[in-house]
Formats: C-alpha cells, structure tokens, sequence
C-alpha cells in the first residue's frame, strides 16, 4: 500500500476538477485532497483512481464518483463530533471522507463481503469509524439514534420510515431515491411531524436492497 508525491499530485488535480464543478466547501477539498482514493479500488484500476469515476469494487458493487461522494458531503454540512449514519458502506470511501469531517460515523452495509473487507481496511489507514454494522440500511441503527446527518450511498425506490424517525430536530437525510435513475434527495426535520423536501438533481447509484446478503 503505497502513496506518493504522484499520487498527492492527481489528488491535488481531482480537487480542482470537483472546484470547478461546483464544489466550494474547503473541508470537502481537503478531504478530496488527502484521502489515498487507489487503495479504496483494485489496483488494475489505479491510474483511473484520481479522475472523476465511478468503479467496480467487490460483490458486483461501486465506488461513487468523487464528485458525487463531495457533493453529498457538502450537502450535508457536516460538522465536527456530529453523529452520522451511512448506508452503504462500500468501499468505505465516503467513510473515509466524512472522518475527515470529523464526524462521528456508524456505517452499514449489506454485503458480507464488503463489511468484511471495509471493516479490516479502513482502519489499516487510519481511518476508525464508531461502529461498522452488517445489517439492512432500510431499518437505520434505532439503538444508536438519533442522528445529526443520515447519509444513503444507494438508490432508494423510496424513503425508508424508520430514517426519517431516527433524525434528530434540525437533522438532515440525504437519500438519492428512484429506480434506474435517482433524485438526490434532502430532508430537513423541522419538528417532531414535519420534514423539508428539497431536490437537488440526478445521479444513478447502485440499488439499495432489502436484507443482508
Ligand atoms: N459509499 C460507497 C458507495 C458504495 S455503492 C463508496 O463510495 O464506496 C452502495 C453500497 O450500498 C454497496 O456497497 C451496497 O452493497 C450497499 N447497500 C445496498 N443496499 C443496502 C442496504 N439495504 N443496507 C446497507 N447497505 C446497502
């Protein structure tokens, strides 16, 4: 596992690239900026790690493109010891991210394969989330909510209940929701009963599936 000046030179490129459409938030950047994205992939894929590029990883599932991990994390306005759920951990690139945001993460994921894979990974570069969980992303953690941030990194084909219950007041979900292609879409809780829609256009993830595999 080896990082260079090389690599730290693409990093540097790919932040300019996601600049320039349209990411301005200086902590994403940083995050973009630091993070070795060619250990989160299979090295036959290595010169392709620093373009903005979605790829295949393990168990027929992707990484995001990096564009879409930064625009999710600026969204979310992450801030420093906020208590963050993800669904979908993956490769645990936007893990990764959101450490660097100085979050505090728990992170599920479906596969068995991956949550093994992730979960031996990540905090071999440093990176330790509260808890990694194999479960079912549409059920959330009840045991370990409410959350600040809830984030979903696969294409929903609706907005799961139990999310939107495991949000604190002021909390935010962000879940890309649709068959084929995905609205990203962002819930803001205002009160006990009432959420905040907003659409912020289309991407195409992987499907959110029901029950570990
Ligand atoms: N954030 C990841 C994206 C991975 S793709 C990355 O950048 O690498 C989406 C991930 O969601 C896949 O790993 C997939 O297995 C997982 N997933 C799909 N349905 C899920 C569910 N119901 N609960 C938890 N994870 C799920």
């Amino acid at each position: 596992m080896r990082d260079t000046t090389k690599h730290q030179g693409l990093r540097n490129q790919l932040a300019t690239v996601l600049n320039k459409k349209g990411i301005v938030d200086e902590k994403v950047l940083n995050a973009v900026r630091k993070i070795p994205r060619h250990l989160f992939i299979d090295s036959s894929f290595e010169d392709h790690a620093y373009q903005d590029k979605a790829f295949p990883i393990a168990a027929n599932q992707t990484i995001s493109h990096p564009y879409t991990v930064a625009f999710q994390s600026q969204v979310l306005e992450i801030k420093e010891d906020e208590k963050v759920l993800e669904i979908g951990t993956g490769s645990g690139y936007q893990t990764a991210v959101l450490l660097e945001l100085k979050a505090e993460v728990y992170t599920i994921e479906r596969q068995h394969e991956l949550f093994k894979r992730t979960s031996l990974f990540l905090p071999k570069i440093g990176y330790k989330p509260k808890r990694f969980i194999f479960g079912d992303g549409y059920k959330g953690l009840p045991e370990q909510a409410p959350f600040d941030k809830i984030i979903v990194t696969a294409g929903a084909p609706f907005i799961p209940k139990p999310l939107l219950g495991q949000l604190k007041v002021g909390g935010k979900l962000l879940i890309p929701v649709g068959e084929g292609t995905q609205i990203m879409t962002l819930l803001i809780r205002k009160s006990l009963k009432e959420f905040e829609k907003h659409e912020l256009g289309d991407f195409k993830f992987v499907p959110m599936l029901k029950k570990k595999n």
